[in-house]
């Protein structure tokens, strides 16, 4: 099969929640497709309780919500903000874009989160918070993290596009830093296309934040009859969505069990259907530490090298199959070597994870029948001789 045809496994397919199409007919006949109505009330509801309680404002995109934190967060240009080098551009130009100074990070080699050492070493007297990933859904050392951003009295966000749904110690991802942000992009396992949310764990910045999000005003106070007119109090912009979206949003957010079930179940077919294959390969499955649930958000695998990496997905495009690589390490790319600079140490790890992380398609209509497809097409590969003792 050659790859222009359309594959037999796509990469990712966007769930479709049986109740959204209902739902969008009667936000849009309802009169009220703006945002912060009737569906965006429902969402947040449903994301507070899968995030511990914090406070949910739903936004366009995980990268607004970023966004939003960076203003939150009152930051100056010489303000340094860490975050790690493994990750979507987002996380880092959030902070930028107000003339901080992201300064980039390593990442675990089990994990691929932030490297807590590295992040020790990187912190400065300019220092204003530390940024964590979840990287498919897996929580690093929370703890440490935590501790030492209370150490330096630096705020812990939490970039959590992943891991909504995953837990550290039981307790949610996204309820752990003072502020977290959420994406519901159509690659994400809850999405409506474009779309996030800020989750403030700090009732103080409530107010502060709804303001943000509503163009610099207090609108949502002139709304709840807090105020007789809204006025422009700070800088903000617009970062709500259309209540049409947020009813898209609603209805994936009411099945967000069956679909954790069904990409679980994907997961853990390969991850068993793999394991001899990986071990007589030399090639690293992903690592979940015990005190940590992951959401199935990424299946990743670790080639012995580039070379590897690169035959392996040829392989599968070969069969139908598409698998991809992941996130080119920020701290190299053209506007993080203008804008930021890398903690002591580089980034080593985030180098290498770059070139040799593979990703098998994960998506809640996977059928067991393709994943077996998927399971079989790759062990049936076989690293060259050549690679595989490199
Ligand atoms: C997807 C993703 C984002 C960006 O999400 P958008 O909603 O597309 O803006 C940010 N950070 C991480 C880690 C992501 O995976």
């Amino acid at each position: 099969m050659d790859t222009l045809s359309p594959p037999l496994v796509p990469f990712h397919c966007p769930y479709r929640a049986s109740a959204e199409v209902k739902y969008v007919l009667d936000a849009l006949s309802s009169g009220h497709t703006e945002g912060d109505g009737p569906y965006t009330r429902r969402a947040a509801e449903l994301l507070s309780r899968l995030v511990g309680g914090g406070t949910v404002l739903l936004t366009t995109s995980c990268t607004h919500a970023l966004d939003m934190t960076a203003l939150l967060l009152r930051l100056k240009p010489g303000d340094e903000v860490i975050v790690p080098s493994f990750t979507f551009v987002s996380t880092a130009s959030a902070y930028a874009l107000r003339g901080a100074t992201p300064v980039f990070v390593d990442c675990r080699l089990d994990t691929l989160g932030i490297d807590e050492r590295a992040v020790e070493a990187a912190v400065t007297e300019r220092t204003r918070a530390i940024v964590v990933v979840h990287y498919g859904g897996v929580a690093g050392d929370l703890d440490a993290l935590g501790k030492l951003a209370e150490r330096h009295g630096l705020a812990l966000i939490e970039d959590n596009a992943h891991g909504l749904g995953g837990a550290y110690r039981d307790r949610p991802l996204g309820g752990i830093g003072s502020m977290s942000t959420l994406s519901f992009h159509a690659t994400k396992n809850i999405q409506c296309g474009e779309g996030g949310a800020l989750v403030l764990n700090d009732p103080e910045l409530v107010e502060a934040a709804e303001i943000v999000r509503e163009k610099g005003t207090d609108r949502s106070r002139f709304f709840r009859g807090q105020v007789d007119k809204y006025r422009w109090m700070e800088l903000g912009s617009s970062y709500l969505p259309s209540d049409t979206l947020a009813a898209v949003l609603t209805a994936q957010l009411e099945e967000f069990d069956q679909i954790q079930a069904r990409r679980s179940r994907v997961w853990d077919g390969y991850h068993s259907g793999l394991a001899d294959w990986a071990r007589a390969n030399g090639v690293s499955q992903p690592i979940v530490p015990a005190d940590s649930r992951h959401t199935a958000h990424v299946y990743p695998l670790l080639m012995p090298d580039l070379a590897t990496r690169r035959d392996l997905i040829s392989h599968l495009a070969g069969r139908g199959i598409r698998a991809s690589f992941h996130y080119q390490p920020l701290h190299a790319s053209p506007a993080g070597l203008r804008h930021g600079r890398v903690g002591p140490g580089g980034c080593p790890v985030t180098e290498e994870v770059a070139d040799r992380l593979v990703r098998l398609p994960l998506y809640a209509d996977l059928t067991a029948d393709d994943t077996e497809l998927v399971i079989d097409a790759v062990r049936a590969f076989q690293p060259r001789p050549a690679t595989a003792l490199r």
